[in-house]
Parts: C-alpha cells; structure tokens; sequence
C-alpha cells in the first residue's frame, strides 16, 4: 500500500527521532507477520527536520553512547530483527573491527550513523520538513487530524492513533535568554561552528551533568588558549551509577513494577535512582577532566578551572561576550568573570505533549496532580468524545519510571505501542473523506 492510496493512516507519528523510528520498525516488523492485509498497519511519521539527526549540536567527535549498543532500536523487543546495531555493524563490515574495540558503548558518533541507516531505510514512511502544529479531533471521534507546517504549505494527514515522541527542550534559568553569546549545550556545536571570535579568552559552563561535563571538555580541546570556567553547585561533579542492580532500573520488567507502584513508592524509587541518569557524568569523562586540570597545574599554566559549590547571580550581555558574577556559597566571595559565551548546560525538560496536541490535548484526561493520565500502553486517556488513539514516548516519567524518555526502553515501548495500535484498529470504522483539505473545509471536527 502506498502512502497516496491512504486515506486515514492506522497511526501517525509525531516526531522521527530515535522513538518514532523504532515504532516505524515494530510496525514493519508487525505487517511482515501478517498474512492478512487487513490486519497491516498503515503508518505515516511526520518529521520537522529536514533529514534525520539526533541531538546533531551535541554530537562531540569522542562522546560515548550512555547505553549499552544492546539497546539498540529492535534487539530488546526482537533480537532476530536486520536493524539491530550488529546489523549495521555487519552491513558496512565493521563487525569484527567492532568486537575487537571489546566495548558494550559506542560514539555518538557511530549510534547517530547507525540511526541514520535505519531512518534511510523507512524512507517511505517518513515526511521530513513537515512541523506539527496542531491535532484536531474529527468525525465523532474516531479520528484526528494532524495538522503540520511544511514548506508548500499546511498539509493535514487523518490518523485513527497518533504517537508523540518530540523529544526534549532546552531548560535554562529564570529570566536567561538565548542569544549570540549565551548559549545552551543542546546547540553548542552549531554555535561553535559560526563563532568567529579567533582566540576565545575565556569561556564559562554553567551545570554539573554529563552535557555540562562533555561541554567544558569540548571547549577546552577546541579552544587551546582559552580559560574554560565549570560553574556548579555541588562540590565535585558525581559519577552516573550504572552498578549492575541499579542499572536494572532501565529493564523492561521494571516499567512493570514502576506503573503499579502507589505514588509515594514511585517517587521514592526515582529519588534513588536518578543518578543512574540524572545531574551526574559518566566516569571516564570526570577522570579525563581531572586529568586535565591536574597536568595543567603541573606545568603552572591553569586554564581549567572547576568553580564549585558555586552560582552565577548576574549576568550581563553585549555583543562582545557577557559579564557573569560567580559567588561561592560556603564563602560569600563573588568573582566578576568576562567571558566570550556563557553556555547553560542546565538540562531538558520533555517537551510538553498537550500543547502539541493543541485541540486534542484539550481533551486529554488529568490525575489530581494534574499530570496526564497515561495507560502502561502508553496510551493517554481522553475524554469520551475522542477515542482515537494518542500515545506519549516520553514526558510519562510519572507513570513508566526513569525509561519513559530514554533509548533503553525504545524498542519493547515500540512493540507495546503496535500491538495497542493493532488491537484498538482490529474494527477499523471507515474513513470520512477529508484528507489533504485545508483546515477550514474539514466541517467535520468536534467543537
Ligand atoms: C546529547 C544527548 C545525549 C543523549 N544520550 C543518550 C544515551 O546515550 N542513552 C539514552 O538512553 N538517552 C540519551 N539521551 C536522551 C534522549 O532523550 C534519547 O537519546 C532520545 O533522543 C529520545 O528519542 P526521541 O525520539 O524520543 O526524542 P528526540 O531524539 O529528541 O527526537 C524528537 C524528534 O521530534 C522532532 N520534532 C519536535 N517537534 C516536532 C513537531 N512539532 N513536528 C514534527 N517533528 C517534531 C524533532 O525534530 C526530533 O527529531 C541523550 C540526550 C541528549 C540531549
């Protein structure tokens, strides 16, 4: 079935990061063990990028994977599958280079190339260019419309279950703005590369996480003269906890024991458990920098330097650079520091889903704390009067546990999402006729 003979797609995805393209798979996977045509899945995934990149500003030449290659976008939900990362290794015959290297986490660098494989492949299910804007519930329910910005115009694909997985926003400070000489991490590739002041004199990195740690080391390889600032409040920067029992955290069967947990047990069990992710920096990297600041001692020419227990309380900006003043909080001390660029590594937050939703966020169902009511499908509860499907991956950390945003639990959510999908669509009603006209001429939707 081409995607033009479709009228209403069974689902529809918002986003192809990481998330989606393993849906995209499971649910090719899932047409392959069809006999039946009608129990195939028709999909469509809807892409704001022009290609497929993952986090492209944060893609350091010698980053790490923070998962074991294992948790690849299929091997978890089907070991069997060809898009597995060994599969890619063997397709560009790299796999006994690779075992060689005796490592379980990969570049960046090289998962991105593996990602990229994988997208090229599900080519034809994919609209790059296209931005959400809005989902708008239609023909009594059974349907949305997703309604996106693309180049020639606002296109509209009718879905009877739609899947985000829009990934994470910058987070920075109250009252920080972004601009030409402050930035934050998410996009420091991209600034670096169109930063044309020749010899940076100094630099500051605000935040104590993997990304801030990755961002002051990055720095200070690319810039050799300049003085690299890490300013953050704990005292030294904690090693990520990926100890075995702990790192069961990030299994399958946890999201089990995570969703029925009483609310009180949840929020404890992510309390001691969110530095296997969370404000900490693998262990390597926090040996390398040490390393680093300790050879430049020796030699007497300091320029890595780790303001800790520390803040910035003011900043200033002008096109030249920023002015920041660090205060020490044990002591009181405030120090004044000219910087070239300030960089927030202050973390992500997901971004928010009813918003994109729009119209059908506003029938999304809410618990008394307000957060969205998720099924362990993943599957949102609506009001009555919406009953196609609207599946969240990520932003459900109140419901599925530490997983809910990462690449661990991508394939297995990937499966559980399709056989959802497949079940909810086993009586698909038919399709009012609607698709591809604009917005004002679709008569149909619910008010
Ligand atoms: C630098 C970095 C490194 C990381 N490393 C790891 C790691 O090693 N292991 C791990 O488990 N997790 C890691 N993470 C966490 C990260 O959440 C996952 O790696 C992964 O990106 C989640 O995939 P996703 O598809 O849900 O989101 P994303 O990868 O963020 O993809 C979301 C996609 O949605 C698109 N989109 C957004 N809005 C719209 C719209 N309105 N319309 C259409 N498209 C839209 C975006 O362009 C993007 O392509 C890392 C995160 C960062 C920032």
């Amino acid at each position: 079935m081409s995607a033009a003979d479709i009228d209403a797609y069974d689902l529809v995805g918002i986003g192809f990061g990481p998330s989606n393209l393993a849906l995209a798979i499971a649910v090719d996977e899932h047409n392959a063990r069809c006999p039946r045509p009608e129990d195939r899945l028709s999909a469509l995934f809807l892409e704001k990028q022009d290609d497929f990149g993952w986090h492209r500003g944060m893609l350091f030449a010698d980053a790490t994977m923070q998962v074991s290659f294992l948790k690849d976008l299929v091997t978890m939900r089907n070991p069997a599958s060809d898009f597995s990362f060994v599969s890619y290794l063997h397709a560009h015959g790299r796999l006994a280079d690779f075992i060689n290297y005796k490592t379980m986490y990969p570049l960046r660098v090289e998962f991105h190339d593996y990602f990229t494989w994988a997208a090229n492949r599900m080519r034809d299910v994919v609209r790059y260019g296209h931005t959400v804007t809005d989902v708008v519930p239609v023909a009594g329910g059974d349907f949305v419309d997703v309604i996106a910005a693309t180049p020639e115009g606002v296109r509209t694909v009718r879905a009877r279950n739609v899947s985000v997985a829009v990934g994470l926003e910058a987070s920075l400070p109250p009252g920080v703005e972004p601009g030409a000489r402050v930035w934050h991490n998410l996009d420091i590739l991209h600034r670096a590369a169109s930063f044309e002041v020749p010899s940076p004199r100094r630099f500051i990195v605000v935040g104590a996480g993997q990304s801030a740690a990755e961002s002051v080391a990055f720095l200070h390889s690319r810039y050799p003269t300049a003085e690299i600032c890490s300013v953050f409040f704990r005292y030294g920067y904690s090693p990520a906890d990926d100890s075995n029992y702990a790192n069961r955290i990030f299994d399958p069967q946890a999201v089990d024991v995570y969703f029925d947990a009483p609310a009180d047990v949840k929020r404890m069990l992510f309390d001691y458990h969110r530095n296997t992710n969370y404000s900490v920096v693998d262990g390597d990297l926090i040996q390398d920098l040490y390393r680093r600041q300790y050879a430049e001692g020796l030699r007497g020419e300091q320029r890595l330097r780790m303001l800790n227990a520390s803040r910035v309380t003011e900043l200033t900006g002008g096109p030249d650079g920023v002015r920041a003043v660090v205060e020490h909080l044990p002591s009181g001390d405030r120090e004044p520091l000219e910087a070239d660029a300030i960089v927030f590594a202050t973390g992500y937050r997901p971004a928010d889903a009813t918003r994109l939703l729009g119209q059908a966020g506003s029938l999304c169902l809410r618990d008394e704390e307000s957060l969205l009511r998720v099924g362990r499908d993943y599957r949102v509860a609506t009001d009555e009067r919406l009953r196609a499907g609207l599946y969240l991956q990520g932003g459900t950390e109140h419901a599925h546990g530490i997983t809910a945003s990462l690449l661990s639990a991508g394939a297995v959510r990937s499966g559980e999402i399709v056989t959802s999908v497949a079940a909810s669509v086993a009586d698909r009603p038919p399709v009012p006729p609607a698709v591809g006209r604009p917005l004002a001429m679709t008569g149909d939707r619910l008010s």
